[in-house]
């Protein structure tokens, strides 16, 4: 990773999430181009990344083969969109999670570009097919989908529209291992993807186990970090399964599918997330970690170092 790549990106947007991209693309040597349309915005970014570039190197932690210097030398920011589109073989756009701002911006950005070029959506949740759907040429656009903080967590979901090639599948994969991300490829779309599916699913039943007096707020989330969480770091719930049986995976269904089966005919339904319960889970996890700004960054910079720490030990 990281020498010089002669490449351009331009990223769409410049808030948490547009930040991190920039990073993660400097970090392995491609030229960024920020935009924002909120003036102003993209070049406080570029002073935010530089502060942040500045200090990973000091702590030994900036990503790739560049000094934080040569990163910030492949850095512009712009607040004319063409400008920033200008050169560019891959757009990320990072705009609020709204479908109407989305749809306006890809439209926008198709006048603005070659045929050729890349059209890349950060959507937390939102359908490719809604994403798009103002596109004329839908064969060129994809989900790249981070997880927060996306310079220690590296997971890219990647997700096609419908119409989608291959090749740019293919191209984004390709970009995603270059910097360092660690991509997967989802088949066709789906509400939620799959992380967020699996993360809704442990949701769900951690707040239905708290909700009906069985477990504290505390003990739940012990359960996930030092339980499920120590190994989920190295390993997903399949290879868990070929793991804990003695013969794999056959003997591990042989030994434990009806247990399974049993457990999950006894899941509640959808929690509402409101009212009584609510009410109680919102006290007891404010009794922890109360909900003012201080307490909250502080405990957002602890996680950030637990990552950063976590992804030294999986390199
Ligand atoms: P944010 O509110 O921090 O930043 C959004 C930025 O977009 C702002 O700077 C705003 O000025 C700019 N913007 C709004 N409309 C624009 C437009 N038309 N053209 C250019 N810039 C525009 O939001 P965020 O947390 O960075 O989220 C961005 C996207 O990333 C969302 O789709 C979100 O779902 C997705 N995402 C967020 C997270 C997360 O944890 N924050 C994780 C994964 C994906």
């Amino acid at each position: 990773m990281s020498s010089l790549k002669e490449k351009t990106i331009t990223v769409v947007g410049s808030g948490l999430i547009g930040r991190s991209w920039a990073m993660v693309f400097l970090s392995g040597g491609y030229k960024v181009k920020i935009y924002d349309n909120k003036a102003g915005q993209a070049s406080a970014a570029i002073s935010e990344i530089k502060k942040q570039l500045v200090e990973l190197q000091q702590a030994r932690m900036l990503r790739g083969n560049l000094s934080a210097a040569e990163q910030l030398s492949l850095l512009s920011s712009h607040d004319d969109l063409q400008q920033a589109l200008e050169g560019a073989y891959f757009v990320q756009e990072c705009v609020f999670e709204d479908l109407e701002a989305k749809q306006t911006v890809f439209q926008e950005v198709e006048n603005l570009v070659t045929e050729n070029v890349i059209l890349s959506s950060s959507t937390s949740c939102l359908m490719p097919s809604n994403v798009f759907c103002r596109v004329k040429n839908q064969t060129r656009c994809i989900i790249s989908h981070p997880v927060n903080p996306p310079y220690y967590v590296r997971l890219v979901e990647l997700v096609p529209h419908p119409k989608t090639h291959e090749t740019v599948m293919d191209v984004a994969y390709s970009l995603m291992t270059d910097v360092g991300q660690a991509p997967v490829r989802l088949r066709k779309e789906i509400d939620g993807f799959a992380l967020n599916r699996v993360q809704y699913a442990i949701i769900a039943e951690s707040w239905r186990l708290v909700q009906d007096g069985v477990i504290s707020v505390k003990d739940i989330d012990l359960v996930m970090s030092e339980g499920l969480g120590m190994r989920y770091a190295f390993l997903g719930p399949i290879e868990t399964m070929h793991l804990n049986a003695p013969e794999g995976i056959e003997d591990y269904l042989q030994r434990y599918s009806e247990g399974i089966k049993r457990v999950l005919t006894t899941f509640g339904p959808v929690p509402e997330f409101s009212g009584e319960a609510a009410a109680r889970i919102t006290k007891e996890i404010s009794e922890l970690i109360p909900g003012d700004q201080e307490h909250l960054t502080g405990r957002r910079e602890r996680r950030d170092q637990m990552l950063m720490g976590l992804a030294k030990l999986k390199k």
